[in-house]
């Protein structure tokens, strides 16, 4: 059976958020601050419905529940990965997430969050916030306590098509005027250490500074990322990061080409362009998952995609 397994996203507002995921991808958002797009996630705070095939109606987490054939009968609790797509139209607040271990014991058994950005556009003097400059916990606690944000905080210029792995314990922020895909683990825990003081419906949003510190790795090591590329003018792919929790790749493709799914299941989000899979029409903002034994798949246009498994 060669089903393609196509999701419809849930949608989340937010104070930074804005209206590019309608501008730009063309989906019906809620509000005119609409900051997240949860494209393929089973996450119980956000889980999207299969929108084609057997399965229409049902939500990712039961299909992970009642049909694990369709992910290589893989073991795990959740379905393990989220995608998203982030429009910030302001700056999204300083952060810091838990490994599995810590998020464990302090956040009810909830998974630890790995997460990974590609910058699928920014305005021409884009910036994103990566790393501290605190050498130890100790400076960084007094860096806290004195509100020093601007020495603490490493701010770094970034361009459409730069890509970051933001490890457990590393301090981030995505800033304003930046579009993302985002590839994490399924978490929704989130640590957040500085908000630049903003009011929401009148009042400061929640910090959690003791945590943060606990989690923050000291001093700062950026992740290493990049891998393998091959292909030629017709079909490039491209190892954005492979680690523990899962892999990245983006494909560029101008013509026709077959590629082979043997994953337990692949995760795909077409971010430019237009072509087919198989047969089936597929344009800038789909986002699916092939299933397991899906074997050769024909793909054909021009696009960009952005693939995921483990
Ligand atoms: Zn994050």
């Amino acid at each position: 059976m060669k089903d393609i397994i196509f999701l419809e996203p849930v949608f989340k507002s937010a104070i930074w958020g804005g209206t590019k995921l309608k501008s730009v991808y063309g989906y019906d958002i809620p509000t005119d601050h609409t900051g997240e797009c949860w494209a393929i996630s089973a996450h119980k705070n956000g889980d999207c419905t299969i929108a084609n095939g057997a399965y229409a109606g049902k939500t990712l987490s039961w299909l992970w529940d009642n049909h694990r054939e369709l992910f290589g009968n893989v073991k795990g609790e959740v379905f393990p990965l989220l995608i998203k797509i982030i429009d910030a139209k302001a700056d999204l607040s300083i952060q810091v997430h838990p490994d599995d271990a810590y998020a464990r014991v302090n956040e009810n058994g909830a998974l630890g969050k790995t997460e990974c950005w590609y910058i699928l556009d920014c305005d021409e003097d884009g910036k994103i916030v990566v790393g501290h400059n605190a050498k130890d916990k100790e400076e960084l606690k007094q860096m806290i306590a004195e509100k020093r944000w601007k020495d603490l905080i490493n701010v770094r210029s970034i361009k459409k098509g730069d890509f970051f792995q933001i490890n457990p314990g590393t301090v981030h922020a995505i800033k304003a005027g930046t579009l993302i895909l985002e590839t994490q683990q399924s978490s929704d825990v989130t640590y957040r250490l500085y908000d630049y003081d903003r009011l929401d419906h009148g009042k400061l949003r929640e910090l959690h500074i003791d945590k943060s510190i606990d989690v923050i790795q000291c001093p700062h090591v950026d992740a290493e990322v990049g891998g393998s590329s091959m292909g030629d003018e017709t079909y490039n792919m491209e190892e954005l990061i492979h680690c523990p929790f899962y892999t990245v790749k983006k494909i560029s493709l101008h013509g026709e080409h077959d590629f082979n799914q043997d994953h337990a299941f692949l995760n795909v989000s077409v971010i430019e362009g237009s072509g087919e899979i198989d047969g089936t029409p597929i344009k800038k903002g789909a986002h699916f998952i092939l299933p397991s034994g899906y074997g050769t798949c024909h793909l054909k246009g021009n696009m960009d995609i952005i693939v995921s498994h483990i």
